[in-house]
């Protein structure tokens, strides 16, 4: 492979040598100087000195990332399995807890390769690359994974810009295909998932201990109302915990079905849950009209996101629509508010919260913040890939 020399400067040099895994667009006066995508770096100080050995690819997040501070370290078939084994390795106790079939198996930077992650779903691999960089260097994972006995089939998701390519691809890679949906386990609660459904591959594992949450302490007796709500799994978790009823909004009309098979996965009658197919803002509308109050509302918008009304933006918006939340919510009634936007971080998140429940005149406390699970391992001196922030509200009156 390719490996190329590339001097960062100073305040880069210091971050990464303290740890900081991503390297900044900007640390090089002319992205050029990093070669093409894929390429291997050999990152020196501004005296030459030598810092650590990365890779080239373009990510919101940067321009590329740290693959080893030895500098005798070869990025190699061998660094690779390394590094997946011994992510492996550490989650062990997630491989041996039969009600828990589903979680992240390497998480990016965390695990030591940023731009890609991999999800075990009851055996089955996804694997999600994150730059044209990292997916040129595909084969060394793919040789890895095959070695691995736990793996029983591998799947592959790109999400990165395919430069207008968004044909419907196969996403199978190789191994035993399970039939799907594949039912995976959370906690004793079921999921249906599927692995080459472009998309919606079924629940997003990092909310795994949120979930288990609003079952074991939030939703007995309560009426729920689930916001941007996917295919549902939240809604799932209130109705096993005793909910009084769950409403679940969601503008994508696959999220209809994609929810109703969720309930009937775990017996749950679905015709006695409501679903919604609608722009949340325009629910919140409708619910004022019609006066409804919810005991517990969950709250978990994408970062981004367009629609033919309206653009939002989790960093801008956050407060108005928590806003939007409160007023329909029963007074003593629980707010989860949760984020995924990496750009700010609990403090500023907390902020946005205050500043809602002032604007609407009531008092709250935060009953209990959640973060990124175990198997979401962040590294350290990387603030932005510790992006999950989730804060349980009591809304007072
Ligand atoms: N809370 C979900 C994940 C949300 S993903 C869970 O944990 O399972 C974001 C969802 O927001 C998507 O399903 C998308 O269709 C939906 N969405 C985006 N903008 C929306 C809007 N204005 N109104 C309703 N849903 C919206």
């Amino acid at each position: 492979m390719n490996i190329n020399s590339v001097k960062v400067d100073a305040k880069t040099a210091e971050a990464i040598r303290a740890g900081q895994p991503v390297i900044p667009k900007e640390a090089v006066r002319n992205s050029s100087l990093f070669g093409a995508e894929g390429t291997l770096l050999r990152l020196l100080d501004p005296s030459g000195n030598y810092v650590a050995t990365g890779y080239h690819g373009l990510q919101n997040k940067g321009a590329g990332w740290v693959l080893s501070r030895n500098e005798r370290e070869a990025i190699d078939q061998a660094f690779f399995s390394r590094k997946i084994r011994g992510a492996i390795e550490r989650r062990k106790p997630f491989f041996e807890d039969p009600d828990t079939t589903a979680f992240r198996l390497f998480n990016g930077e965390g695990d030591g390769i940023g731009g890609m992650t991999i999800d075990h779903y009851a055996g089955h691999w996804m694997v999600s690359w994150y730059s044209e960089g990292i997916y040129s260097m595909r084969q060394f994972v793919y040789a890895s994974l095959k070695e691995m006995p736990e793996a029983r089939s591998v799947y592959e998701k790109k999400r990165f810009d395919q430069k207008g390519q968004y044909m419907e691809q196969d996403d199978f890679v190789f191994g035993d295909q399970p039939d799907f949906p594949l039912i995976v386990k959370e906690n004793g609660m079921n999921f249906a998932v599927d692995l080459n459904d472009g998309a919606m591959t079924g629940i997003f594992l990092d909310q795994r201990d949120v979930r288990k949450a609003i079952r074991d302490e939030y939703a007995a007796g309560r009426q729920v109302l689930n916001t941007f709500s996917y295919t549902g799994a939240f809604s799932v978790a209130a109705v096993l915990g005793g909910a009084a009823g769950t409403v679940s909004v969601d503008l994508a009309k696959r999220s209809l079905p994609k929810t109703i098979e969720q309930f009937a996965v775990n017996g749950i009658d679905y015709e006695a849950q409501d679903i919604v197919v609608m722009d949340v803002f325009d629910y919140f509308r409708y619910a004022g009209r019609k006066g409804l109050e919810f005991d517990l509302v969950v709250l978990d918008p994408p970062s981004f996101a367009r629609s033919k009304k309206r653009t939002f933006s989790a960093a801008k918006d956050y407060a108005g629509l928590l806003e939007d939340v409160l007023a329909v919510t029963a007074k003593g009634g629980i707010v989860i508010a949760s984020t995924n936007h990496a750009g700010f971080g609990m403090k500023k998140f907390r902020t946005f919260i205050d500043k809602a429940f002032r604007s609407s005149g009531r008092k709250y406390r935060i009953l209990k913040e959640y973060r990124l699970p175990e198997d979401f391992r962040t590294p350290r001196n990387s603030p932005e890939s510790d992006y999950l922030k989730v804060a349980v509200i009591r809304a007072d009156g």
